[in-house]
Parts: structure tokens; C-alpha cells; sequence
């Protein structure tokens, strides 16, 4: 029978361990703390910023929350930006994406220090990733190779087949793979034979956004299988990019949507937040 990795439980145990890490922190006067960013109002994003907010408030990290109207100007949020880059108090910074069209996303992520870019998206700490150099990593990968680790699936030597490129899932979390020595194939919208690459993966990360594409046709017997995508259904019900209920009799370990990975984005920012105050205060 498959083994169904708990996102929610692995995501509970890092965020209680990093409970009892800000508890010590304290206790030698450093105060770890988040500063996130809104600009409008789109009821998901309030709700992503409130989960941070509430995963921070566990934790014990502080977080300051700015909300910036719509209109806001990109100079002003850059401004913003520039005056948490030089507060000391502040160790790491999000902009919840997506931002207004009328700002140049690149140009407000390029603006955080990269020393507290919590979300991993500053081309420094991308290129650092590809180079094995230390960095913030992007906090849904991460928490892919978490949920790997902790469920104690090795990936050296592995068939890891990533389908999906984007710079926030595909290209880190196959940069992560290749770190921890498995084979990666990093596959896209043009891949030729795309089931046939799929069959091959000891571990199969399907991340295109498109829900239940990946049936039982496309995973070996015995692979492992993580599900990034996330969709809400007609009946209301999440569903993933992979279907579930075709899937799970044949794998070895599948994670569920929801309770997958959706929860350990969260946690890996946290522990972000936390590496980053630490890192600051050893400087
Ligand atoms: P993007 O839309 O940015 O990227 C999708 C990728 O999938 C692209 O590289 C695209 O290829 C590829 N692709 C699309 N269709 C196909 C296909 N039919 N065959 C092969 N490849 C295909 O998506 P994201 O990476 O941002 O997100 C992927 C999914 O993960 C979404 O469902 C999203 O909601 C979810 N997600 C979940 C998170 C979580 O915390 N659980 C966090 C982030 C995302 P090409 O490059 O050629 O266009």
C-alpha cells in the first residue's frame, strides 16, 4: 500500500521545531522577524498574507504587515523596500505576488536584499542554488525535498523526473534534486514523449497546473510521486495535478492535495525567517 506522505504533519513538526529554535533565540536577545507586503487587496493573497501571519504569531517570529492600496505607486513600494532593507530589526521581506500590472515584478524582487530574501526569488539566491553556494532557497522546493527526507526516501542515484519549468516550482526544485545527487530530467509544455520520461522517474514531480493530468499511464510501479499543483474543483473539493485515485494503488508514496506540499511552503518560509536572523546576528 502506498505510503501517503503528511505535508501537514511534516510542516507541524518543522514549525514546532523551529518554535523551540526562536525560544532559545530570545532568550540571547535575538527577535526574528517578517515583514510582508500587500498591494490591493485580492481576497487570495489576504488569505496567503493572513497563513503567514498566523504560522509566524505559532512560532513566535514577529512579522509587520503593510498593506498597500492598489494604486499604489512602484516607486513608493521600492521605497519601501529600501527602508526594511536597512532596518536591522527586519530579517527577512515578502512582496506577495502576484503585484498590480502596473509594476515591473522583476524590478520590486530585484530590489530586496538578497540577505533578506526569505522567498529565494532574488536572481542572487537563484544563482546561488545553481551553484552550491549558501542562499535562501525557494520555500515550495524546499519543502519538497523536506517532505522527501523527513518520510526518509533517498534521492541519490534516483530517476527524478520534474515535469513543469517555472522559476518558482520546476527549475528550483530540479536544482534541488541535482544537489542531492539524483538524476534529474526536467521536462516542459515541448517535451517529446512526455509519458514515456514520466515512466521512467523513481520520483516523479508533476508541477504544470493542470489538474489530474498525470494518471496510473504515466508512474511506474513503486515511484514515489509529489504533487505540487492545486486546483479547486466545480464540486469545491482541491485537487492536484496528478489523479489521486488512479495513482495511489500503484506508487509507493504519493503526497495528497490538499496536505501535501501546499502546507510546507509555509513552514520552509519560517525557516527562512529563522536561518536569516541567525545568520544575521553570527555576521
Ligand atoms: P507555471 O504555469 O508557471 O508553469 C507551468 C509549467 O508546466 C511550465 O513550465 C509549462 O511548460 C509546463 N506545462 C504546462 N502544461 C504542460 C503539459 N501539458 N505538459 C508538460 N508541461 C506542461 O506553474 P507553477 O510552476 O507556478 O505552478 C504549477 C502548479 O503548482 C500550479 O497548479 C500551482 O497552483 C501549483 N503551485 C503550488 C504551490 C504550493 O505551495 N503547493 C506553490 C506554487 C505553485 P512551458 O514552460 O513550456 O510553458
Amino acid at each position: 500500500m502506498a505510503h501517503i506522505i503528511d505535508g501537514k504533519k511534516i510542516s507541524t513538526q518543522i514549525k514546532d521545531e523551529l518554535k523551540s529554535r526562536v525560544a532559545g533565540l530570545k532568550e540571547k536577545g535575538i527577535c526574528p522577524c517578517l515583514a510582508v507586503i500587500q498591494v490591493g487587496s485580492d481576497p487570495a493573497s489576504t488569505v496567503y498574507v493572513n497563513n503567514k501571519k498566523k504560522a509566524c504569531a505559532y512560532i513566535g517570529i514577529g512579522s509587520r504587515a503593510y498593506e498597500l492600496p492598489e494604486e499604489t505607486g512602484e516607486q513608493e513600494l521600492l521605497q519601501l523596500i529600501d527602508q526594511l532593507n536597512h532596518d536591522p530589526s527586519v530579517h527577512g521581506i515578502l512582496v506577495q505576488l502576484p503585484i498590480p500590472d502596473h509594476m515591473d515584478e522583476q524590478k520590486v524582487i530585484m530590489a530586496i536584499s538578497p540577505d533578506k530574501d526569505v522567498d529565494g526569488f532574488h536572481p542572487q539566491n537563484v544563482g546561488a542554488l545553481n551553484i552550491g553556494r549558501p542562499g535562501f532557497v525557494s520555500c515550495t522546493p524546499a519543502g519538497i525535498i523536506q517532505l522527501l527526507k523527513r518520510s526518509d526516501i533517498s534521492i541519490e542515484g534516483k530517476e527524478c523526473v520534474v515535469v513543469g519549468r517555472s522559476n518558482i516550482v520546476g527549475k528550483p526544485v530540479s536544482a534541488l534534486l541535482l544537489r542531492e545527487n539524483g538524476t534529474v530530467t526536467v521536462c516542459h509544455s515541448r517535451t517529446r514523449r512526455l509519458k514515456e520520461v514520466c515512466q521512467r522517474a523513481d520520483i516523479l514531480v508533476a508541477a504544470i497546473g493542470r489538474p489530474k493530468f498525470f494518471d496510473d499511464s504515466y508512474v511506474k510501479e513503486g515511484a514515489v510521486v509529489i504533487d505540487v499543483g492545486i486546483h479547486r474543483m466545480d464540486n469545491g473539493k482541491l485537487c492536484g495535478d496528478v489523479d489521486y485515485d488512479k495513482v495511489v494503488s500503484k506508487v509507493a508514496a504519493i503526497t495528497p492535495v490538499p496536505g501535501g506540499v501546499g502546507p510546507m511552503t509555509i513552514a520552509m518560509l519560517m525557516n527562512n525567517c529563522v536561518e536569516s536572523a541567525l545568520y544575521k546576528n553570527q555576521e
